[in-house]
Parts: structure tokens; C-alpha cells; sequence
């Protein structure tokens, strides 16, 4: 047994980061990038107007109410522009270049127009009001993201922008997940005696997709050695971490972890300090990671969470952590006794936490309205209205 600091420090030491890959930028979506983007062009490339109104020289406004000459006009994607020099005024539209000599735009709403005359109604009109500089975005050349950010869709407008099209990032982990129970149905099936749905691999496939993780294989092994070696054999060849829900238990039907001893794997830890999912066991086969999970759903989510996340962010290349932690007042007093640390579900309300009902490791109800896991340690078993907490933002 080992304490929930300790495990986490050895699955971050046994995670690497996986080889990079290039892709094309719309197969980026939800990875991370493993170099700088360069940009290649400025943003914006021109001296663009950011509002309909009327390019002037700025200098040209001594007071409200001057008159300008109009000489023309820009819109948007136009290539001949007239020059505005002084006493001078174009018309002009948003996203349209600035024409030569002109110096501010003027937004529409303090002008008007009449005969081939434009009167602006501002005064004093500041030197570049209203125009996007040349790079003012981005320079050309400039490190436009830096290595470890998401490719978000912030992120790909950003890069689109600049006719990027493809992206190296780290290649995405392929995960198997392996569901054991005899006593597990699958969607459809009518509900017999002493039989429940199969629930853990739609749960873990969800949260594996909410991070940008696709390639998830499940397979289904009866409760019996052979099979759930032979099953575990050939998740651990076709992916580089693998999940086992169930089985990991000291009943006498709980095989996972005789059959990871017999096809070779290296166990890490067995078991954590923690309630729940004390059972959690971390192994190695060369560089697959597994994690056996406990099979009750909220244990099983719980350690997916606090143990799997971590690592994958890892895997994935992420700079930023998947399950952010914060320091907040606890709304309600809680105590527990015994020797492992608890993880709460919990939900963050306005500047608090709310501890909720259902803490038991085969409800997943309270989960459902979680969005936050508390984390309290032995040493902190006994906490008063108010007092900090830390918290475990879960991913949304
Ligand atoms: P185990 O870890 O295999 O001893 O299972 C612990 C508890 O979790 C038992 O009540 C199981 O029926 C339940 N359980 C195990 N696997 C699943 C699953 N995939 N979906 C829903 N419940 C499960
Ligand atoms: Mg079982």
C-alpha cells in the first residue's frame, strides 16, 4: 500500500511523453503542440480599418465640425485605393486596407456626408485611431503559440489565419479498456437476477473523448484467468496504456492482477491509501502503462480522474494539468475517521464547495451533478464550516 502522493509521484516517473507527429491542422483539434508555430505572414498582412466611417489625415482636425473632401472610397478586398492627403477624406468600411496618406479613421456615427463633403463631428482625432497596424496581432516571424498548447479552436482560427495548415504535435494515446464482471450486462439485454449494466466502459470512454482522446478499444473478459489474460494480452499490443475496470479486488473472482503477473508485467503499486478505490493497482510492460481499476463506478471514476489524467497529460505533452487544483472554503463541516485519505465528489458553487450526499463508492448518482473532486488527507479528517479545502477541478 502505498500513500496517494507516492503513487502519483511513481505514475508521473513511468509516463513519457509520446513521439510527435505532423498532421494536418484540422486532425490537430485536442493535441498539443510539440514545437513553436512560427508565423509565417504578419496579422493583420495590411493596414486594415476597423470600423465603417472615414479615413482622414488626423492632423487635418483643428476642431469639431471640419470639413474634408472626398476622394474615393475602401472596401473590403479592394485593391485600387485612392491616396487621402491632406484635406482630404475616403470612405471606408471595416476590414477594408487604409489608404495611402491616411493616417485614422473616423467611425461613421460622428460624421456626416453630403455634395462630395464630410463633416467629422470629433475632435481632437488621435494619430492611428481606428487602424490595425501591420503585425499588430502577430509579427511575421514571431513564435505565434509555444510548444505544450492545445490545439483549440481558438487556436486553429488563429493558425487558418495564417495559412497554416499542418501542426506537429504529440501523437495521442491509443487506450484499451478492458471491462470484467459475470455479472455485467451490455445496452439492450433484459435485466435478469443478480444482474446489473455494464456501465464503467461508457463512463471511461466519455471522459477519455472529453480530453481529445479517440482511439479507445474496449474488450469484455468473463470472470476467469484465462480469458482476461488473453484479453489483456491484446489490448497491451494494440495500445500505449491500458484501463481494466474490475478484477483488481482480493475476491476469489478478481483476476486481473494474477493475470498481468502471468503475462509479465511489471506491478508498480498495488493498492493507495485513499478511499475510495484503495484497490487501484499501476503497472508497467515495457513502456504500456496499465491501471487496473476498482469496478465500482465512482471508485473506478475517481481514480480515473486523480491517477489517469495525470498521466496522460503527460503522455500527451500538456502543459497545462488536466485536473486543475484549487484552495476554497468548504461549505458544509466534515469529519471521517479511519487511516486513507478521501476523495470527495463534490460541486464548486459560486466561491465554495459543496461536499455532496452519496459518498458511497457504488453511487454514481452523486457524480452525475459533480464537477469537482475534494481532496482531504488523513491529517486534515475533521474540517470546520469555512475552512479550506483543496479542490480538484474536474475537466468540462
Ligand atoms: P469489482 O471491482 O470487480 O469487485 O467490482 C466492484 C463493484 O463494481 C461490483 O458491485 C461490480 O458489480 C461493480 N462493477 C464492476 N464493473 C462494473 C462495470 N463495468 N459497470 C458497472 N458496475 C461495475
Ligand atoms: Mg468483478
Amino acid at each position: 500500500m502505498v500513500t496517494v502522493n507516492e503513487a502519483k509521484q511513481r505514475i508521473i516517473a513511468n509516463s513519457n511523453t509520446l513521439p510527435t507527429v505532423t498532421v494536418p491542422l484540422e486532425k490537430a483539434g485536442g493535441g498539443f503542440l510539440a514545437k513553436d508555430v512560427i508565423a509565417p505572414i504578419a496579422l493583420p498582412p495590411f493596414r486594415q480599418s476597423s470600423m465603417d466611417g472615414y479615413a482622414i489625415v488626423h492632423s487635418d482636425i483643428t476642431q469639431p465640425g471640419t470639413e474634408l473632401r472626398l476622394v474615393g472610397e475602401s472596401k473590403a478586398g479592394q485593391v485600387d485605393l485612392p491616396v487621402v492627403n491632406i484635406g482630404l477624406a475616403a470612405r471606408i468600411f471595416t476590414g477594408a486596407p487604409v489608404p495611402d496618406g491616411a493616417t485614422a479613421v473616423v467611425m461613421q456615427e460622428n460624421t456626416s456626408a453630403a455634395d462630395g463633403i464630410v463633416m467629422i463631428n470629433e475632435f481632437p482625432v488621435p494619430d492611428g485611431k481606428n487602424i490595425r497596424r501591420v503585425g499588430q496581432q502577430i509579427a511575421a516571424g514571431a513564435v505565434a503559440l509555444p510548444a505544450g498548447t492545445l490545439v483549440s479552436p481558438g487556436a486553429i482560427g488563429f493558425l487558418k489565419g495564417m495559412d497554416v495548415n499542418a501542426v506537429t504535435v504529440y501523437s495521442k494515446p491509443r487506450i484499451g479498456l478492458l471491462v470484467t464482471g459475470d455479472e455485467l450486462l451490455k445496452s439492450g439485454e433484459s435485466l435478469r437476477p443478480g444482474k446489473i449494466y455494464e456501465s464503467n466502459s461508457a463512463m471511461l470512454k466519455a471522459a477519455l473523448n472529453q480530453i481529445g482522446i479517440d482511439s479507445v478499444t474496449i474488450s469484455y473478459a468473463s470472470d476467469e484467468l484465462h480469458a482476461t489474460i488473453e484479453a489483456l494480452k491484446a489490448l497491451l499490443e494494440e495500445n500505449d496504456v491500458v484501463l481494466a475496470s474490475g478484477g483488481i479486488s482480493v475476491g476469489d473472482y478478481d483476476f486481473v492482477g494474477k493475470a498481468l503477473e502471468a503475462l509479465g508485467a511489471e506491478t508498480i503499486f498495488y493498492k493507495v491509501r485513499q478511499k475510495p478505490g484503495k484497490p487501484l493497482l499501476f503497472g508497467k510492460k515495457k513502456e504500456k502503462l496499465i491501471f487496473a481499476l476498482p469496478g465500482n463506478p465512482a471508485s473506478s471514476l475517481v481514480c480515473y480522474y486523480e491517477y489517469v489524467l495525470p498521466a496522460l497529460q503527460k503522455i500527451m505533452g500538456s502543459k497545462e494539468p488536466f485536473l486543475r487544483s484549487v484552495q476554497l472554503p468548504i461549505r458544509h463541516a466534515y469529519r471521517f475517521d479511519g487511516e486513507r485519505d478521501e476523495f470527495l465528489k463534490a460541486r464548486v458553487e459560486g466561491n465554495e464547495v459543496v461536499s455532496l450526499d452519496g459518498q458511497e463508492s457504488f453511487v454514481i448518482g452523486s457524480f452525475a451533478i459533480a464537477n469537482a473532486l475534494i481532496y482531504l488527507p488523513v491529517s486534515q479528517n475533521q474540517v470546520a464550516v469555512g475552512e479550506l479545502v483543496e479542490v480538484h477541478l474536474l475537466p468540462v
